[in-house]
């Protein structure tokens, strides 16, 4: 279901509506913390969302990572850096791997260290 990003302009608080296609423009919406119907749609979400991605993609751009390999903390700092614009709640693996990283450790140092990782790739038993 797609949200919708609205801003209220009673008491400028934004917030966000989930709304099917057939609920929007006939469902009324609400302002989420003051209860006021004089909202209006933001329109930054898209351009913010295709931003990101566009970031997203340079980031994952192969010819940036050639030579990383050979540069455990380019490689580390890298990981870091898109943990941090993911936003996401990264696995304790994660900071492990970049920290040892940035500690110059090899991509291989650190698969032998930490024994599972990589090993139940694609299983994700224990999620
Ligand atoms: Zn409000």
């Amino acid at each position: 279901m797609p949200t919708y990003d609205f801003i209220c302009n009673d008491c400028r608080e934004r917030f966000d509506v989930f709304l099917s296609f057939s609920e929007y423009g006939r469902k009324p919406v609400t302002c989420a913390h003051c209860g006021s119907k004089n909202v209006r749609r933001r329109m930054t979400k898209v351009r913010v969302a295709k931003s990101e991605e566009s970031r997203m993609e340079s980031m994952m751009d192969p010819s940036a990572l050639e030579g990383m390999e050979e540069d455990p903390k380019a490689l580390g700092r890298m990981m870091k850096k898109m943990g941090n614009e993911m936003g996401e709640d990264m696995p304790p693996e994660f900071d492990d791997v970049v920290d040892r990283l940035e500690a110059g450790q090899s991509p291989e140092e650190i698969e032998s260290a930490l024994p599972d990782l990589g090993a139940d790739a694609g299983g994700g038993a224990d999620e």
